[in-house]
């Protein structure tokens, strides 16, 4: 594997130009040097590095209907008349739909700028409910499509075990998810066998939410998997919440508080109806709050406490979840965007006085990606992951500008992507903007949606 060098990177300790990364050959960082010149043999970029962002939340099979719910329905439109439409759409996948749709969404992902996926997977059993004869058929294709893009995943299998709270039987529309707790202790055997060991895949786990996992079912679930990442979907509706509360007398985040005490392995998805004490009580708990600011505000959901969160010193990362947009750009700036609309002012999240809106918001992201994901990223220094960005300097957008101000270009100043490269575990997996793999990825997709939707 040869040692990489970039005409500027963003290091941990700021910018630096004639960045020379030395690499083992596993992908690792061994030493970063500064001022050099390019070494014989090392491939050079001319362009500016930055450490890639892991997409804490996806579900792979949305991106087949990105963008299908926007015409308006009989009465009020909301994230529950937008399930109906996803849940049609899922009756008809197979398999290799699924795959085909995924080694999309996830090639898309990487050129975009993400260089891990956190697939929260629930589509596990074939279209009429029945077990699949591998259990793990569905998530071993969502590993084949990572594959096929070269993209990282963290595979985060799905417990869903009813419909509401208080353990509503699930519903024929969700038969394709559910599981008891011994078929979920099969696929997560099943998936340990199978890729414990891969250096291109973390193994957590996802309680859907605490309404879909009720709480006996809960605390065992986490008892039996003492590692990895631990997933939910928290507080994402006011009807969430209000159903918790009726049902426990408590809200969703401070009923996990109470009963689950999340820690740093913990990414609370959607933390977006929380009181101020449970803003402060999350930050300080070392979990990460899992955003997804363009699928929020896509399905109606509300606004996080961006700036209270942050304050506090709040740990989080941001998500496509739905994919109605595939970009770190548009949701970085959707988070600075709606706390700007809620607050009336400017470089809300900035965290201080003449600090950089978007290097804050880049950071905070690699960071608290890298901890949802469980992939060793989000920084250029030695022991981690080679999994890096490199930016167009040359752009019209980017050519005048150095240091931070690139990184504002990046994020708040037009549509055009930036991203030119993207390596992976030091091997370029997109080059010039392209994939190696695009068009037969891109021709398989169409076919299958064609078919899917048709
Ligand atoms: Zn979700």
């Amino acid at each position: 594997m040869s040692n990489l060098f970039f005409a500027s990177a963003l290091l941990p300790q700021g910018w630096a130009d004639n960045v020379l990364i030395r690499l083992d050959g596993r992908g690792r960082i061994v030493a970063v040097e500064t001022g050099a010149p390019c070494p014989p043999g090392a491939e050079r970029f001319d362009g500016a590095a930055v450490a890639g962002i892991a997409n804490l939340h996806s579900h792979a099979h949305q991106r087949a209907i990105a963008g299908m719910g926007e015409s308006s329905g009989e009465g009020t439109d909301s994230f529950w008349s937008w399930r109906d439409v996803m849940y049609r759409a899922l009756d008809r996948m197979t398999p290799d739909d699924f795959q085909a749709v995924a080694a999309q969404l996830y090639m898309e992902t990487l050129k975009a700028g993400f260089t891990a996926v956190a697939e929260f997977h629930y589509l596990h059993h074939d279209r009429d409910g029945s077990r699949y004869a591998d259990p793990a058929e569905m998530s071993h294709r969502a590993v084949a499509a990572a594959r096929e893009a070269g993209l990282p995943i963290t595979l985060l299998p799905v417990l869903y075990n009813a419909s509401g709270f208080g353990g509503t039987p699930p519903t024929a529309g969700q038969r394709r998810f559910v599981h008891d707790g011994d078929g979920f202790a099969r696929l997560t055997e099943r998936l340990r066998s199978a890729y414990g060991d891969a250096d291109d895949v973390r193994l957590g786990i996802a309680p859907h939410s605490l309404r879909a996992v009720p709480d006996g079912l809960l605390a065992d679930t986490i008892a039996a998997h003492p590692e990895g990442p631990i997933h939910i979907h928290i507080a994402e509706q006011r009807k969430e919440v209000e159903d918790c509360l009726a049902f426990s007398g408590r809200r969703p985040v401070e009923w996990l508080l109470e009963r689950h005490a999340p820690d740093g392995r913990w990414c609370l998805i959607h933390a977006t109806h929380m009181t101020e004490a449970e803003v402060a009580a999350v930050a300080a708990s070392g979990a990460v709050a899992g955003l997804c600011p363009t699928t929020e505000a896509n399905l109606g959901d509300g606004f996080f406490a961006a700036e209270s969160y942050l304050g506090q010193g709040g740990r989080w990362g941001i998500g496509s979840d739905s994919h109605i947009s595939v970009s770190p750009v548009e949701d970085l700036r959707w988070l600075e965007y709606g706390a700007r609309l809620t607050s009336g002012r400017r470089t809300v999240l900035a965290g201080g006085p003449r600090r950089s809106t978007a290097r804050r918001l880049v950071e905070d992201a690699q960071a608290g990606g890298a901890q949802a994901s469980g992939f060793e990223s989000g920084r250029i220094a030695p022991g981690l992951r080679a999994d890096l960005v490199v930016l167009d300097t040359h752009h019209p957008l980017l050519a005048a500008r150095s240091g931070d101000a690139r990184l504002d270009g990046w994020i708040f100043a037009g549509n055009a992507n930036l991203v030119r490269d993207v390596i992976v575990a030091g091997r370029v997996v997109v080059r010039d903007r392209r994939h190696p793999q695009e068009d037969a990825i891109a021709e398989r997709f169409t076919h299958t949606i064609r078919r899917l939707l048709g």
